[in-house]
């Protein structure tokens, strides 16, 4: 059974890619055995406060060759709403450089195009 490891949800067969959060679906054995979800194989490449945000610099990494995942640690038991999550984007520690540049060359796009809503 394909899994999430980001939603820690189980597809059917066949789905490759989460359709919740877009993580690369691995089985429940790759999950647990593989290194490639060795947590030392990944770093912290930017911490974004909003899911909208993560979302987007994760689907512009994996569009530039980069693997990336979110990790957010969103606390249920915390009573203030999404204030206090933060989501995390790992990449693989040989794509760290990259990543980091690659996002912050997405963020002063991102200024300068100004996009729907929210100003500065
Ligand atoms: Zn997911």
């Amino acid at each position: 059974m394909p899994f999430c490891p980001n939603c820690d949800y189980e597809y059917k067969e066949g789905v490759a890619i989460c359709p919740d959060c877009g993580t690369q679906l691995l089985s429940k054995e790759e999950y647990v055995t593989s290194e490639e979800w060795n947590e030392e194989n990944w770093v912290v490449a930017y911490i974004a406060q909003q899911e909208y945000e993560a979302d987007m610099l994760k689907d512009n990494l994996e569009s530039a060759g980069i693997t990336a995942m979110i990790l957010s640690q969103k606390d249920r038991n915390f009573p203030a709403p999404g204030d206090f999550s933060q989501i995390k984007i790992m990449v693989h520690k040989e794509d760290l450089e990259e990543a980091i540049q690659f996002i912050d060359k997405i963020q002063k796009n991102e200024t300068t195009e100004n996009n729907e809503g929210e100003t500065e």
